[in-house]
């Protein structure tokens, strides 16, 4: 399966074909859908086929590795057989937003201090999971040390290395709860020039202005130095 979606984020469709379709939903020969993982969401929208469509609500992961992808199809949808060419159209309005903010927490993640124990991203609001002491995060600090990297406007880039360098770099890692995904040889390493370098999968923009501006709106303490720091997108 070719994974259109790791090497360009912004394409927002293309044509394929089904290679199965089972209990869970369908199998395309190459997709745009990212699939659930790394704290982002399964992209969500369409598969025109036949003059028809249906909606695809979910996009998670198979067990045949990363690039075991699986469009979960609204209840009760008639399904397409086995060799049928589609159009797979992703929801980009709602993609896009995943991307500014998946990115905006790599940097997030280079203006707080300590590890990261856990993450979610979501359209309208996002979160990271921080082991650092009770009451060293300020709300307003990490906005606006977040927002000038924003407008410093970095470019962003991916590079992949092998599972042994990966192996060898284990200062690389700064979340303790998302596994860097090993095994197929190699790892890609996301980087945000001069700020953030750490192995990721998922879809960002391609620079730190396209964040447009973020808003830290909640820091919780979730028990014995865990923070929780939730940032919404300015729009
Ligand atoms: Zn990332």
């Amino acid at each position: 399966m070719d994974a259109l979606f790791r090497d360009d984020a912004y394409a927002r469709s293309c044509t394929a074909t089904v290679t199965a379709v089972d209990e869970r939903g369908i199998r395309l020969d190459r997709t745009v859908f990212y699939p659930t993982g790394g704290g982002q969401p399964g992209d969500t929208g369409v598969l025109r086929f036949g003059g028809a469509g249906i909606r695809i609500t979910d996009t998670v992961k198979g067990e045949g590795g990363p690039d075991d992808v699986i469009h979960v199809p609204e209840e009760g949808a008639a399904l397409p057989a086995p060799g049928t060419e589609v159009e797979a159209i992703l929801d980009w309005e709602r993609r896009h937003r995943h991307m500014r903010m998946h990115t905006a927490l790599h940097l997030l993640c280079a203006v707080v201090p300590g590890s990261v124990t856990g993450g979610q991203i979501g359209a309208d609001k996002s979160r990271l999971d921080f082991n650092v002491p009770a009451e060293s995060l300020d709300k307003d600090a990490i906005t606006a040390a977040v927002n000038a990297l924003i407008a410093a406007d970095t470019p962003i880039g991916t590079r992949w290395i092998t599972d042994d360098e990966m192996a060898a770099s284990p200062d690389l890692v700064r979340t303790m709860s998302v596994k860097p995904p090993t095994g197929s040889g190699r790892v890609r390493l996301l980087d945000v020039t001069g700020v953030d370098l750490q192995p990721c999968g998922g879809t960002h923009v391609a620079r730190t202005g396209e964040i447009g501006g973020i808003e830290v709106t909640k820091i919780e303490n979730k028990g014995k130095q865990n923070r929780r720091v939730v940032i919404a997108l300015k729009d």
